[in-house]
């Protein structure tokens, strides 16, 4: 009995066989990148579609076949046969996927495979119930047998190699390897077919007949729509990979300028106060260990301001960057200079033998800006007033070196200017005035002048004001209400803030309290904490007394930290936000963008929410840089699942500009200044009421609202 073929399912199957073909060689390269979970899934995803594929090409082969009589299969082998070819083509796959391949692997896992293939189809061929069983020629099962190892060993070679990069010679490769490889697969299955000889007079037992061309084209057809879709789903997986990569890319690159930028000067890309810190410190740590000394110079120039004021800030900064020029030409391979402000440059001078070095150091740097200066065609001079201080004979903390360093350079000034002078300590410490400033900043807290104001933060969604952040706020007796930014610097420095911060913390929650008691349910409120109290070893376990004395839910509570406050010791860091986070109590990174932000490690600390700082947001509109920084910081934020909120936004097209860049929350005058308690509860019921009203008026089509100015509501 001789089989006839149809020719038109005999296309069909080698058509399936060259996409199942192509398909496997997609998922290999998307393997080959996956890891992890992912990369399982495809692997298993990947594996049950081309098993299909190559079992649905068998199996419309053996349906394009017609013999005399009916023909019907054992649905139990032939699901045998389909799991045969789904593990083999999983195995396959997970090699292509492997980084290296030695060559006896190489040929271990050809063989294998095409052992796989051949076990297929001799199990899809055990399936059709014929009596007697078919007799197979042996010289030709063999040759079929050959066929699908060499066929596999290819079709793997080529997919090992194929796997990587997207350019358009590497496609066509693909595409050309798929066709070798799907007729190479049809070649073996119809070897094997003629390989078989079926018996003259054979019945079929099987009491189920099928159509044979529909129920190939069936096959075929589910066949063909699961690759696809597979490569679909393939192609816009690596699409969106691939978006993703650049997008982190773009964000690490953005995240290295706000770094730079938060370390540098930017008129004359000298260190700054900060990366001077960090590097004092490194020095302090260094000459401590090698037992050396160093020297700390306050160069000042005298007359700066004068020459800005007759010439212009362009000649100002001009002359700066000359002699940010000159100071760097003068500094040593370890020294290190930046520019802390206006006209003052810190530097740290090093190898000092004796004193005697510092003292030729700072001759030879006054003599080099004595130098006269060309600016914009004019002749200009600008002699410096330097201050030293030396480690260890004048102190060994950081801080001190610089004031002493600050007040040797009054010193200069004083002494005629063009000039250095070394710390002597007769100089004056301290300044009468800035005495009994401390004395009444120590005297403040018991007397209760400390008060605190409330600045709403508003949800950029629901439009409603959803926290309040306290801003401590001093009552002095004699001076009036004094701004935090003119105290908190000496509390810090006099360890006064741990107490203030404690009264700070127990005053907020206490307000939080009574304001969840009038109806204000879900109020936050945030609270600024200073690195020092950040440091104190106990501030965990006051922060959930506060909370339990009050039964203030944790979640309401947000404490703030700069980003210099949290990556100065990140371990620690780590390790006191984790347990804040346990107890539920949310952080937030304050003035974000303005510091030490290190990706890499911001990623792994609990935090919140990060709070964009005002420089960003006061130009927004303007700016196009500024732009691109609050576009980053939230797509950084949105990646790395934060919340953000807006400091400063003082107009209506900030709002606006903020709201399409995806903010989700804003503080500023726009919506109110801080304000004492007493007057924020009245403003945020009216503000909420209006939002209320808002949303209800303008019923389900909220979403398509541009910004509602809450103008009739803003405090003057
Ligand atoms: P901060 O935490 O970044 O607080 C926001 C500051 O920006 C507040 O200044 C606020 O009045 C001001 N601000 C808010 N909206 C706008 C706006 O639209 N435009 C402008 N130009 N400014 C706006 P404030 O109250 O003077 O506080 C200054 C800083 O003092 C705070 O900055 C915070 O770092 C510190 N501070 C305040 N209270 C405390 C406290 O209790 N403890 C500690 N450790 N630090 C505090
Ligand atoms: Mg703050
Ligand atoms: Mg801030």
């Amino acid at each position: 009995m001789q089989p006839l073929y149809n020719p038109a399912l005999v296309a069909l199957s080698v058509i399936v066989a060259i996409i199942a073909s192509y398909t496997a060689l997609k998922l290999a390269a998307r393997v080959a990148r996956a890891q992890g979970s992912l990369g399982r899934t495809w692997l298993a995803g990947g594996a049950a579609a081309m098993g299909i594929g190559i079992w649905s090409m068998h199996f419309i082969g053996v349906l394009a076949m017609t013999l005399p009589i009916p023909l019907s299969y054992n649905i139990p082998i032939t699901i045998g046969s389909l799991l045969i070819a789904i593990l083999t083509s999983g195995f396959a796959i997970s090699f292509v996927g492997r980084p290296a391949i030695t060559l006896p692997r190489f040929a271990v896992s050809g063989v294998v495979m095409g052992m796989g293939v051949t076990a297929m189809h001799y199990a899809g061929m055990a399936a059709i119930d014929i009596t007697p069983a078919i007799r197979y020629d042996p010289p030709l099962v063999a040759a079929s047998i050959v066929i699908a190892v060499s066929a596999s060993c290819v079709a793997l070679w080529l997919a090992f190699h194929l796997r990587g990069g997207a350019s358009r010679r590497l496609a066509l490769a693909r595409l050309a390897a798929s066709l070798v490889m799907g007729l190479a697969i049809a070649g073996m299955h119809y070897t094997g077919m003629a390989a078989a000889r079926f018996a003259r007079g054979a019945v079929c037992l099987g009491g189920m007949t099928l159509n044979n061309g529909w129920l190939a084209i069936t096959i075929g057809l589910i066949a063909l729509g699961l690759l696809v879709l597979t490569l679909v789903t393939a192609v816009f997986d690596a699409h969106l990979e691939s978006r993703s990569r650049q997008h982190a890319q773009r964000l690490e690159q953005i995240n290295a300028d706000l770094h730079h930028r938060a370390m540098h000067d930017s008129l004359t890309g000298l260190p700054n106060r900060l990366l001077f810190m960090e590097r004092l410190h490194a020095a302090i740590d260094q000459a401590r260990q090698r037992l050396e000394s160093f020297a700390v110079m306050v160069v000042d120039l005298d007359r700066f301001k004068l020459i800005n004021d007759s010439l212009g800030h362009g000649a100002g900064d001009e002359l700066l960057l000359q002699v940010a020029g000159r100071i760097e030409h003068a500094l040593g391979p370890d020294d290190v200079a930046a520019r802390i402000g206006g006209d003052e440059f810190l530097l740290i001078v090093r190898r000092l033998s004796k004193r005697e070095v510092a003292v030729q150091r700072a001759a030879a740097l006054i003599e080099l800006l004595d130098r006269p200066y060309l600016v914009h065609g004019v002749e200009l001079h600008a002699t410096p007033s330097i201050g030293i201080s030396l480690y260890p004979d004048d102190a060994t903390a950081a801080a001190a070196l610089i004031s002493h360093a600050d007040e040797a350079m009054y010193g200069a000034k004083q002494d005629g200017r063009n000039t250095f002078r070394f710390f002597t300590s007769g100089t004056p410490v301290f300044t009468p005035e800035r005495l009994q400033f401390e004395n009444d900043l120590r005297r403040a807290l018991p007397a209760g002048q400390f008060q605190l104001h409330y600045q709403p933060l508003v949800s950029l969604g629901s439009e409603r004001i959803v926290g309040l952040e306290a801003l401590v706020r001093w009552a002095h007796p004699v001076n009036g209400l004094i701004p935090p930014d003119a105290f908190i610097p000496l509390a810090e420095e006099t360890g006064l803030i741990v107490p203030l911060g404690e009264w700070v913390l127990r005053e907020a929650v206490r307000q939080l309290h009574q304001w969840h008691a009038r109806g204000f349910g879900a109020l936050r409120v945030a609270v600024n904490l200073s690195a020092t109290q950040f440091r104190q070893e106990d501030l965990v376990a006051a922060v959930g007394s506060v909370l339990e004395q009050y039964g203030v839910p944790p979640g309401c509570l947000e404490l703030e930290l700069t980003e210099s406050a949290v990556m100065s010791h990140p371990q620690r860091s780590a390790h006191v936000l984790t347990a804040l986070q346990r107890m539920g109590v949310g952080i937030a990174i304050d003035d974000f963008g303005t510091g030490y932000s290190c990706l890499s490690q911001l990623k792994r600390l609990p935090i919140r929410k990060l709070k964009i700082d005002r420089s960003f947001i006061c130009d927004l509109g303007y700016d196009a840089d500024d732009e691109a920084i609050v576009q980053a910081i939230v797509s950084l934020a949105r990646t790395l699942r934060l919340a953000v909120t807006a400091e400063g936004v003082e107009s209506a097209d900030q709002l606006d500009l903020l709201r399409r860049l995806g903010c989700g929350e804003y503080q500023g005058y726009y919506c109110s200044r801080p304000r004492p308690a007493a007057e924020i509860e009245p403003f945020m019921r009216d503000f909420n009421a209006a939002a209320s009203r808002r949303a209800a008026a303008d019923g389900g089509a909220s979403g398509m609202r541009g910004v509602v100015a809450p103008l009739a509501l803003r405090s003057g």
